[in-house]
């Protein structure tokens, strides 16, 4: 559902199917090998010709056979960022949780003539309470924020990314396929 949203805002991001791969070769489930669209790095088949996410052409700029460093430090940062704030919800959740047991515990003592029931009730609060909290908090409105926070990150840092490979691409004398092709010792 969140893939679809960012795709809709023309978020320049990983593509789904490229985010999958970079997942299964970081779990070391797959080899970095293959054939990667050279603009954005989605997986290509063999015999594709135009990536299927960006419309690069491959004769525009050859496919690679492996994903460079650097996009792995974007996924991995993108990741770390995500979890960072679905957990900070998490917690704030469990703290929530923590908060409500005490007050229960407070009022079994000082308005319920240490009821029993009451504080059985604060220890579900706890338990069962807890977790819930954390689920809504971290499962759902951090997931959200998290996703949308890694994002936005993630386009400024792809777009400076871009910015230093093309520079770096541009520096690079395009070697003339016409001249190595070119049997040197005719005449
Ligand atoms: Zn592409």
């Amino acid at each position: 559902m969140s893939h679809e949203r960012a795709r809709a805002d023309g978020i320049p991001v990983f593509s789904p199917r490229l985010d999958e791969v970079m997942a299964s070769m970081l779990k070391g489930e797959a080899p970095n090998v293959g054939r990667f669209c050279a603009h954005c790095y989605t997986p290509l088949t063999k015999s594709a010709q135009t990536c299927p996410h960006c419309g690069f052409e491959t004769a525009a700029r050859p496919p690679l056979p492996k994903l460079p460093p650097e996009i792995f430090a974007l996924y991995r940062r993108m990741r770390r960022r995500e979890s960072l704030i679905v957990n900070s919800f998490a917690f704030a959740g469990l703290g929530i949780g923590l908060v409500l047991f005490v007050v229960l515990v407070a009022l079994a003592v000082y308005r319920f003539e240490q009821s029993w029931a009451m504080l059985a009730v604060a220890l579900a609060v706890l338990l069962v309470g807890g977790r819930v909290f954390a689920g809504i908090l971290g499962g759902w409105i951090g997931d959200q924020i998290g996703y949308d926070f890694a994002r936005k990150r993630l386009v400024a840092e792809w777009e400076e990314f871009e910015r230093q490979r093309d520079v770096r691409r541009d520096a690079i004398p395009k070697p003339t396929v016409a001249a190595a092709d070119e049997p040197t010792g005719t005449r």
